[in-house]
């Protein structure tokens, strides 16, 4: 099958993005070794290191995958986006239960955090390989957006857990388009999300 320009571009995208980028490089200067998309029952995490407990690293982008403080929802092609952020989401919990029912430590970061500071996240994981934990506590991420009213400013948004779909919680808020900023001193075009 072949795939459209479009298609190819899109799957280029997907695989090298920034934060990817630089968070390969952070932990490639701290002498960790890795695998990329290294197909597993569970996916392919964008990073993967290998050992008895293996650690899959997945670099979340904020908009498809609900970050708590980035994600806004677009007031076009409503269903569309209300869906594909459903579906994203699920398959996130999905995933990070199947590789960790296989014994893998999954690291979710996050597109911003990785921009924020690419060598604490890279710092995290040497931790994480010398078998600190992976963090305690529930880690929202949001799963669906509707609006309060017309001009679509007020929203109720649904967060889920990452390792219990079955944990909510609810908040109402103004809209926000707090906007994910890539750093500057990186050479390279813009940041691209990831689109899949
Ligand atoms: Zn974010």
């Amino acid at each position: 099958m072949s795939l459209t320009r479009s298609q190819q571009m899109a799957r280029i995208c997907a695989i090298d993005t920034k934060p990817e980028r630089l968070l390969r490089r952070a932990l490639w200067s701290r002498g960790v070794r890795y695998r990329l998309h290294a197909a597993t029952s569970g996916g392919r995490p964008d990073i993967a290191i290998g050992g008895k407990c293996p650690i899959g690293i997945f670099i979340d982008g904020c908009f498809f995958h609900g970050c708590p403080v980035h994600y806004v929802p677009p007031r076009s092609r409503i269903e569309f986006w209300r869906d594909k952020l459903a579906a994203n989401v699920a398959r996130d919990c999905r995933q990070t239960r199947a590789l960790e029912d296989e014994g893998w430590r999954v690291f979710r970061v996050w597109e911003h955090e990785v921009f924020e500071s690419a060598d604490a996240i890279a710092d995290r994981v040497v931790a994480i390989m010398s078998g600190a934990p992976l963090g305690s506590g529930p880690a929202w991420r949001v799963a669906r957006v509707e609006w309060l009213d017309d001009e679509r400013i007020r929203e109720r948004r649904w967060l889920v857990d990452l390792r219990d779909e079955g944990r909510q919680t609810s908040e109402e808020r103004i809209r926000s388009t707090k906007k994910v900023r890539a750093p500057k001193t990186v050479s390279g075009s813009r940041a691209r999300v990831r689109r899949q």
